[in-house]
C-alpha cells in the first residue's frame, strides 16, 4: 500500500470515530426555556427564564447591566445579521430558528441555537416562547468534521509526498481548462515530465534521499511555472504540467506553430531549471528530465487523449536518448501540417523568394583565419526562419530539390563575386544533394559558376558520402576530371557516417574530407571518438586529402584536432552561420 493510501485510511478511521463523538454529545446540550414580551420598537422584556442561569451562557453579568442588554450586546458581530433577521421575522409574527455566537463577559464564545415562536396574547401583547440550547460542543465537532472532510478531499486529490495535486485532480483541472479554451478559442499544453535515472538516485542514496529529491523537484517545477499553471505528480518520478490560456486566433497551421513555440519554450525552461544541481543531504545530485508535450486542440480535444499523447511523446524523448523534449507527432495532424508546409515551400522555391543563405566560416585551426565559408540554406516561413533539417526532407519528397539547389548555386556565386570584388580572399562551399551526382547536373554547376565570371577555385562543392556510394557510373569520371582541372574543390560531407569505398574517393578527385560533427562533439574525452577522428585524419593524409572538422565548439576540441594533424575546421567556437553581411567583419578579424 502506498504512503498516500495509508494516510487516507487513517483519516477515514479518525473521521468515523468523530461521528461517534458527535452522537454522544447531542444528548448533553444545555437547554433553557424563556418567554419574552416584544414591543413594537423591537425592545423586549424577558418574563420567565427556565433552566440554568444566564451566566451559563454569558459568564458573570455586571450588576449595572440588565439581562436583556447583556444578551443583546453579547451577540457576535459576525452573526449580528442572522440574529437581527431572525428578530425581524419574529416581529412579523413568524416562528424562526437561528444559530449564532454569544461572546460572554468571561470572554468565552458560545454557540447557541435559538428557536423563537411568536404569538399574540388575548390582551393583544406580542409574546415569544423560546428555547435556547448551548450547541458549542456540537458546532466544534461539526467544524472539526468539516475540516476533516476537507482534509479527506485534499488527500484524495493530492500527492502526500510533495503535496502537489495528483493525477485525479490534474484530470479535473484539465477538463475545466479545456471547457474554458473552447469558449475563449485558446489553446493549452500538457507536459509530461519524467526524471531520467531517478532509480539510480534511489538505489545509490536511499529512498529518503529519493523522496527529498522528488520534493525538491516538485518545488522547482512549481516555482518555474505561472500560478495559473497546474503542476501535479502523476506518480513515481513523473510529473504533469498544464499550461493554460495560450492565445489562438484560429485553427490554421500557422497558429498551431505559435502554440507549439510557446509549449517548447516552457519545456526548455523546465529542463533548464531541473538541470541545476540539487543538494540533497549535503550531496550534489544532477538530474535530467525527458519531457513529452501534447497540445489542445492540435493533438487532441479531450483530456484523456491529451494525457495519452503527452505520455507517448515523453517515451519518444526517452528513446531519442533521454534528456530531451518531444512534441507529440500524431500521424494525421502532422501529415496535414506538412502538406500545407510543402505548399508554402513550393511557392517560395518557385518564386525564389524567402530563401536565404547564411554562411559559416571555414577556418585555419592554428590562426583562426577564415579561408572559406559554407553556404547553409534557411527558409523564411512567415516569421519563422526554418533550419534546413526541417524542410529539406519535404523538398526531397516533393521534388523541389533540383530547383532549390539551382537557386543555392546561383545565390552563392552572386555572393562570391561580391566578396571577390571587395578583395576578400575566400572560397564559398555549397551543399548539393546526391541527385546532383551525375554528369549533366555537374556540368550545369560548372556553367553557372562561369556565367558569374568566377574562377572555379573560388568554389567548393559538398556532397554526402551516400551520393558517393551510390555512384556506379564511370560517366562521371570525365566531368570530375574537368572540375578538378578548373580548380573546383570537392568535399565529402559528414564523413565517417556512411560507407565510402576508399578507392572511389581517390578516383573522384575529392580534395577535402569533412569529419562529421558527431565525432568531434565527443572529443577529446571519448575514446572511440578519439580513435575515429585520428583514423580519418590519417586516412585523409594518406590519400592526399585535407581533413576539415565540423562542429568544433570548444578550444579543447580545436587543440586535439590540431595536435592530430587536422588544420581546418568550422564550428560555433569560431562562428555560427551568419548572414552574408557579417562575413567581411569576421574575415578581417
Ligand atoms: P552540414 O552541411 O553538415 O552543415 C553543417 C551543419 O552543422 C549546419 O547546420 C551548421 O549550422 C551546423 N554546425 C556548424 N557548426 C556547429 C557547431 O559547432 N555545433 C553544432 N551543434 N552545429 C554546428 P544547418 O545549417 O542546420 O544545416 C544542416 C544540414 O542541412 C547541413 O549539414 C546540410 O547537410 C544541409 N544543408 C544546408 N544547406 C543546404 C543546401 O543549401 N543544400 C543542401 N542540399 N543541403 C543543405
Ligand atoms: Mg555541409
Ligand atoms: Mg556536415
Amino acid at each position: 500500500m502506498s504512503r498516500q493510501d495509508n494516510g487516507y485510511q487513517e483519516a477515514l478511521a479518525e473521521a468515523l470515530a468523530t461521528t461517534d463523538v458527535l452522537q454522544r454529545v447531542a444528548g448533553t446540550v444545555a437547554i433553557h426555556l424563556y418567554q419574552l414580551e416584544l414591543r413594537a420598537d423591537g425592545s423586549y422584556d424577558c418574563l420567565p427564564w427556565v433552566g440554568a442561569g444566564l451566566e451559563r451562557l454569558l459568564g458573570p453579568i455586571p450588576d449595572e447591566v440588565n439581562e436583556e442588554e447583556a444578551w443583546e450586546s453579547a451577540v457576535h458581530p459576525d452573526d449580528r445579521g442572522a440574529y437581527d433577521a431572525g428578530c425581524d421575522a419574529v416581529q412579523r409574527g413568524e416562528p424562526v430558528e437561528v444559530e449564532y455566537r454569544l461572546v460572554g463577559y468571561d470572554g468565552r464564545v458560545r454557540w447557541v441555537w435559538d428557536r423563537m415562536h411568536p404569538y399574540h396574547a388575548t390582551d393583544g401583547r406580542l409574546l415569544v416562547d423560546g428555547i435556547v440550547a448551548d450547541i458549542t460542543e456540537r458546532r466544534e465537532v461539526a467544524d472539526e468534521l468539516a475540516r476533516m472532510q476537507e482534509q479527506l478531499a485534499h488527500l484524495a486529490y493530492h500527492d502526500a509526498l510533495t503535496d502537489l495535486p495528483n493525477r485525479l485532480s490534474f484530470q479535473d483541472h484539465l477538463g475545466v481548462a479545456i471547457s474554458r479554451c473552447e469558449l475563449e478559442e485558446a489553446a493549452l499544453a500538457v507536459l509530461f515530465v519524467d526524471l531520467d535515472n531517478f532509480k539510480l538516485v534511489n538505489d545509490s542514496f536511499g529512498h529518503a534521499a529519493g523522496d527529498e529529491l522528488l520534493r525538491a523537484v516538485a518545488a522547482r517545477l512549481r516555482r518555474s511555472t505561472r500560478s495559473i499553471d497546474v503542476v501535479a505528480r502523476q506518480g513515481g518520478d513523473e510529473f504533469l504540467i498544464l499550461v493554460g490560456d495560450i492565445p489562438r486566433s484560429s485553427r490554421r497551421p500557422r497558429d498551431a506553430q505559435d502554440v507549439r513555440s510557446v509549449a517548447e519554450v516552457v519545456a526548455q525552461k523546465l529542463r533548464r531549471v531541473l538541470a541545476e544541481p540539487f543538494t540533497i543531504s549535503g550531496v550534489e545530485i544532477f538530474v535530467s528530465a525527458s519531457v513529452g508535450v501534447s497540445l489542445y486542440p492540435i493533438d487532441a480535444t479531450d483530456s484523456e487523449t491529451l494525457l495519452k499523447h503527452a505520455d507517448v511523446a515523453m517515451y519518444r524523448a526517452k528513446e531519442s536518448g533521454r534528456d530531451a523534449y518531444e512534441l507529440y507527432a500524431g500521424e494525421g495532424e502532422d501529415a496535414l501540417a506538412q502538406l500545407s508546409m510543402a505548399g508554402r515551400l513550393r511557392g517560395s522555391v518557385e518564386r525564389a523568394e524567402n530563401l536565404v543563405l547564411h554562411y559559416q566560416p571555414l577556418v585555419e585551426l592554428e590562426s583562426a583565419k577564415v579561408v572559406g565559408v559554407e553556404a547553409l540554406i534557411r527558409w523564411q516561413d512567415g516569421d519563422r526562419l526554418v533550419p534546413p533539417g526541417d524542410f529539406i526532407p519535404i523538398a526531397e519528397r516533393t521534388g523541389l530539390m533540383a530547383r532549390m539547389s539551382d537557386w543555392v548555386i546561383g545565390e552563392a556565386c552572386r555572393q562570391a563575386t561580391i566578396w571577390r570584388d571587395e578583395g576578400l580572399d575566400l572560397y564559398v562551399s555549397v551543399n548539393l544533394p546526391p541527385t546532383f551526382w551525375q554528369p549533366t547536373a555537374m556540368r550545369h554547376v560548372l556553367a553557372t559558376i562561369e556565367a558569374f565570371g568566377l574562377n572555379p577555385d573560388r568554389m567548393m562543392i559538398e556532397i554526402t558520402e551516400s551520393a558517393v556510394v551510390s555512384d556506379q557510373r564511370p560517366a562521371m569520371d570525365s566531368v570530375l576530371d574537368e572540375l578538378h582541372a578548373r580548380g573546383l574543390q570537392l568535399a565529402i560531407d559528414d564523413f565517417g557516417t556512411g560507407h565510402s569505398s576508399l578507392s572511389r574517393l581517390n578516383q573522384m578527385r575529392v580534395t577535402t574530407l569533412k569529419i562529421d560533427r558527431s565525432f568531434v562533439r565527443d572529443l577529446p574525452a571519448d575514446r572511440s571518438a578519439d580513435v575515429v577522428v585520428t583514423s580519418i585524419v590519417q586516412l585523409a593524409h594518406n590519400l592526399g586529402l585535407r581533413p576539415l572538422a565540423e562542429g568544433i565548439e570548444t578550444d579543447a576540441q580545436r587543440r586535439f584536432l590540431l595536435e592530430h594533424g587536422c588544420r581546418l575546421g568550422q564550428g560555433f567556437l569560431f562562428s555560427r552561420p551568419v548572414p552574408a553581411d557579417d562575413i567581411p567583419r569576421l574575415c578581417r578579424g
